[in-house]
Formats: structure tokens, sequence, C-alpha cells
């Protein structure tokens, strides 16, 4: 398909005379390119030399024929151009989009301009798309009014919290409306007594716990990045985290959402109490990425501050000692509230950033925490320190004091920091394996990343299994960038082959979909399918009506091209596109 663009160069000095509404066609092939064009035949000058305009911009095109553009450069063949506007042709619709969302939040709260849309085109993961516009509301029926403007418009919708995902699920595909929930940070209420919490989704989640621990209480999802991401992310991604292991994860503290639905209906799943009958909806939409509706509130459960904490790190000479130790400590029968294990390329990136000052020797670390009852924590970590010794830990900390726990535990939590150091770049990749095969795989993506030149760091909740191999590259280097999306579907595939998952916390987004028939048959995913089906249900009727037969499926209202195989293209950003039509179309082969 093709475009048109207006571009218009004004003020020109050295006699170049200003430019105004040169149209040009440009045809495009992927969603996303660089378009170069040169204006040379159409302008001379009074001295009769001849000189032209060159500009490039980035250009992103839905199927429906809308577009953004960012301006990339520009410059004269002779002299310099003093300003350039370039005004792609917004359709009628984008305008009118825009206006109609002006309207419900006010003029402030829509992000529209390309420049400032770049913030949006990415989070945490290693793909790229440009929104067409950011809509950030102010209250839940702000967000429920902003979702049927986006219906009557017939645009997609991506909710967004902070853009900490690791999987590429907050990146706006086709052309869509980013929903960002930054303004919905509030704890509505505590209620103490009853130990829950209802908050709005864009609450950090550190915040909350944070502001209730002056009541002995805490929530304990606590995602290693609980100091950006917000809880409704957190939601959608049903996160976990270092605590995780003992606790659960999103879902086992969330007792209830309010959403906003396709056809902007605002509802509650769940609610502040401790039961609810009928279908548990609630547990339905935790998790789903983002692709069912817009959470607008959250219920959650808070827990008491246990009696005791203690943190023991222990060092270790090999990372298979250090894996044994997990499988040990799980056999024992104690479950610690979390068990974590860096690598040696973690460490090496750690010490100059943090100085934790692990023996010289140490191939891996583990941090193990218990909690509960002063008398149960003191007889386990007898237990646990008898483990790592018969393991050969070759050093052994520990502590109950806050200050100090939070030293051990400060290095693990600034790791992928520290990795910035070392490469420019990281991919982490989320697999899940049986925890008595966490040897093998340790060893098997090690030689993964031999094998295509890379390194690769591990730094992860071991106690659960969940490894996140951490691929260091640059992502200015087109071929290490192939490398490193090769490695990250080896290792998925690995963590497969041994029984395991596709993703412990991550989720699937752009990244991973692609892979799913590693481990879903068509039926299961046909299944999945239908539950979104049955939530953005286009018959739902509203004042406003969710259009039935517009260019946008109502079945992808929101969220489109994740998580399902053929959505999108992991890397393609990066021009890299076959690795998923590979694999894509390789189910029958596992
Ligand atoms: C350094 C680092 C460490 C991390 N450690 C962990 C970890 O230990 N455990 C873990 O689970 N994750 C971890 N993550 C990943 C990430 O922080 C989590 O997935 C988190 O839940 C994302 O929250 P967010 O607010 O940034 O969401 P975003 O990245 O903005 O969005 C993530 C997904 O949620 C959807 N979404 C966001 N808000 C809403 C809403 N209100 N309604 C509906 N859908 C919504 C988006 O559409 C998208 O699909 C880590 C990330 C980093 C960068």
């Amino acid at each position: 398909m093709s475009v048109r663009m207006t571009f218009r160069v004004d003020g020109q000095k050295d006699g170049f005379p200003p430019v105004d509404g040169k149209d040009r066609w440009f045809p495009v092939s992927h969603r996303r390119q660089l378009v170069t064009t040169s204006f040379s035949e159409s302008v001379s000058t009074n001295s009769q030399r001849t000189g032209g305009y060159r500009c490039a911009l980035w250009v992103s095109v839905n199927k429906t024929g809308h577009y953004n553009f960012a301006f990339a450069r520009a410059a004269t063949m002779h002299g310099k151009i003093r300003s350039m506007t370039s005004a792609a042709k917004q359709t009628t619709a984008s305008r009118l989009l825009i206006a109609d969302l002006e309207h419900v939040v006010g003029r402030r709260n829509v992000v529209w301009k390309p420049e400032d849309l770049l913030l949006y085109e990415y989070d945490g993961s290693i793909d790229r798309a440009a929104p067409r516009v950011v809509v950030l509301p102010g209250s839940a029926q702000e967000a429920a009014d902003c979702v049927k403007v986006a219906n009557r418009h017939d645009a997609f919708i991506v909710p967004r919290g902070a853009g900490t995902g690791l999987s590429g699920g907050a990146i706006p595909l086709r052309d869509s409306v980013v929903i960002g929930l930054a303004r919905l940070n509030r704890i509505l209420d505590v209620d103490i007594a009853n130990r829950v919490a209802i908050v709005e989704p864009g609450l950090v989640n550190l915040e909350l716990s944070n502001r209730i621990a002056q009541h002995g209480l805490y929530y304990a999802p606590d995602p290693s990045s609980q100091k950006a991401c917000t809880i409704g992310g957190n939601v959608a991604e049903n996160a976990g985290g270092p605590h995780c292991l003992a606790l659960g994860t999103t879902t086992n503290h969330v007792l209830g959402i309010e959403v906003v639905l396709a056809d902007g209906t605002l509802l509650w799943l769940g609610g502040p109490e401790r039961e609810s009958t009928g279908y548990d909806l609630r547990g339905a939409f935790i998790g789903s990425e983002g692709t069912f509706g817009v959470v607008t509130k959250v219920a959650v459960r808070l827990l008491r501050i246990p009696e005791k904490i203690h943190t023991m790190l222990a060092a270790f000479t090999s990372l298979d000692a250090a894996s044994q130790t997990v499988s040990d400590i799980i056999a024992a029968g104690i479950v610690p509230s979390a068990l974590e294990m860096m690598d040696r390329v973690t460490i090496d990136a750690c010490e100059p950033v943090y100085h934790p000052g692990y023996p010289a020797d140490a191939e891996a670390v583990l941090i193990v925490e218990l909690d509960g009852l002063t008398e149960s924590v003191e007889e386990q970590s007898t237990l646990v320190e008898e483990v790592c010794n018969r393991n050969g830990a070759s050093e052994l900390r520990s502590a109950d004091d806050p200050a100090k726990r939070a030293d051990l535990w400060a290095t693990r939590k600034g790791a992928i920091g520290a990795f910035g150091t070392i490469a420019p770049s990281y991919y982490l990749v989320d697999g899940v394996v049986p925890r008595t095969r966490l040897q093998q795989v340790m060893r098997q993506v090690k030689a993964v990343g031999d094998e295509l030149g890379l390194t690769i760091g591990n730094v992860f909740h071991a106690g659960d299994g969940n490894l996140h191999p951490c691929i260091l590259f640059n992502e200015r280097n087109k071929d290490e960038v192939r490398k490193v999306i090769q490695a990250g579907e080896r290792i998925l595939e690995i963590c497969v082959e041994h029984g395991g998952a596709l993703s412990g916390e991550h989720g699937i987004g752009i990244e991973k979909q692609a892979y799913m028939p590693l481990v879903f048959t068509d039926d299961d995913m046909n299944a999945m399918k239908g539950l979104r089906e049955a939530f953005l249900n286009p018959d739902h009727g509203s004042s406003d009506g969710a259009p039935k037969t517009g260019a946008t499926p109502v079945s992808e209202r929101f969220n489109p091209g994740k998580i399902f195989p053929g959505g999108a293209n992991h890397g393609e950003a990066y021009g890299i596109t076959e690795h998923s039509v590979r694999r894509a179309g390789r189910a029958d082969e596992v």
C-alpha cells in the first residue's frame, strides 16, 4: 500500500524558497519503515544553483491505512533547513478521534505529537511499535468513556501501566489507542480490620506496602521491578516475584477488580469480600495481558508482616552445587518465602557496582529468606544452613535486622541494572522448569550462549524453577539481535523439553506468541480465544455500541496481535521476521 504525505519546509536561507505542501506518495511494505525522499527537482534558486531537500520519516501504517510518523532527519543538499514542519496527511478520522478523546480527558491528557509518542513505542522487551494516540484518563469513568470513543472510531486499544513488561505486552501494535493508567494511582481505601485495600491500577506496587507498613501490613506480590511497575500491570501479567514461592502470585492476592469491557461497561469481577459465588471471572481476567479489558480498580488482600524474617546468603564454587542446594532445601520440607540465585556473570556485573564482596571464587550465590513464627524460622534456618554446608557453601551470611537484610538483598534487586555496565542492551528470557532439572537446564543455557557467542547472565527465582537467562547484546548490531532471538527461542525449547512452561511471570505478549504451539494445541488456543470472545462479546450492546462491521475485529479490540501465533513478529523492529514464521509452522514437530 501507499501513504501520501505533505512536507512543508519553512523560512529557507541561502536563497532556497519555502516548499509548501509538496505531496508525495510513498509505497509502504512494512508496518514501520524509514521513508526517505528528495525534492531536488522542484527547487531552483535565484542564483540558478540547483539544490534540494532531503528528509526522512519513520512511518507506521496499519492495515486500515491509518498512519503515524516520526521525524527522523532533514537536510538540504545546499544550505541548512531552518525549520521544517512535516504534516503527514492525517486522516480526518484521526483528527476527530483526538478531538473526541480531548473532550473526555482534556487536551493536556491526550498525547499525539510524533515526538511525544516515541516514549510509548516500547516496554522492557526488545520490540517496538508506535501508537496512534495516547490518552491518560483521570478516573475509571473517563477510562470507560475513552473505550467508547475508541469504539466509535473503530480503533484498537492497548492498556498501559508503567511499561516495565518484558514480553512486549504494552507495545501498541496496529495503530492502537494507548490508554495509559499512570494518573489512576491512588490508594482509595485501606480496611485494616479486614486486611483489604482498594487501589487504582496505576499505583506503583511498592508504594502500597510502604504506605501500609505503619499498620503492620504488607502486600505480598513483589516483582523485582516493584519500585516502578503498577498493580494494574501486575494484574494483567499475573506478576510473580521473589516472595511468590511461598505466597503465590498476584492472582492469590487479588480479591476483585473493576474493569472496563469492550463496550465501555464498567463492572466488578469479584470484590473486596473474601468469598464470591458464581464463575471466577476475576481469576480468568488476571493474566489476560490486557486483551480482555482495562482494569480500573483492584481490591487486594493484605498480609501481616511476619513476626520474624531471616535472610541468608550462601556462596558456592559451582552452579551445580547451588542448584542442588535449591532442590535439597525443598526436599527437606522447607518452603522458604524466597529462594533466589545469581550466577558468575551476574556476580561479575554486580561486584564493581554494589561491592557486595562475594568470595572471589563464587560461581553462584543463593539468597534464602524464611519468615513466620520465631521458633519455626530458627529451626528452619538451622536446617537450611546444614543443606548449604553439605553442598559445599564457601561462605554463609545471615541477618534478621531489616537494614542488614536489605543489604543482603540489594545486589539481587539491582542485578539487572548492573548488566548495563557490561552491554548496552539485554533480553531477559522467562521460562520455567521443574526445580529438579535446574542443573541440567543451566548447563544447556550456558551451552547455547557459548555456541552463539553470547554472554548470558542468570539471576532468577530458583525456588520455583523460574529461569531468567539475561542475554547481553548491542541492539545496534543486527546480527547480534538475530542471535539473541535465536538463543531465546532455543532456551524456551529447552525449558519445554524438560517439562517446563513458556513463561513464569512475564507473559506471552509479542515475544513468545510464536512458541505457543510448543505447549498448546490448536484446540487449547481456540478455547482461550473463545474466552476472550466472551469478554469482548460484540453483541454486548451499549449506548455507544461497539461497531460490529468495522475494519477492526471486535474480538481483538484490546491489545491486538498479542498472545496467539501470527499476531506479530518478535524482532520485527530490527527487520527480523523469519524466525517466528519458521517457529509458528513447527507445531506438530514438537
Ligand atoms: C528489572 C525488571 C525486573 C522484573 N521483575 C519481575 C518479577 O520479579 N516478576 C514479574 O512478574 N515481573 C517482573 N518484571 C516484569 C514487569 O515488571 C511485570 O510484568 C509488571 O507486572 C508489568 O507492570 P507494568 O505496570 O509495567 O505494565 P506494562 O508493562 O505497562 O503492561 C504490561 C501488560 O499489562 C497490560 N496492562 C497494564 N495495565 C493494565 C490495566 N490497567 N488494565 C489492563 N491491562 C493492563 C498491558 O496491556 C500489557 O499487556 C520485571 C521487569 C523489569 C524491567
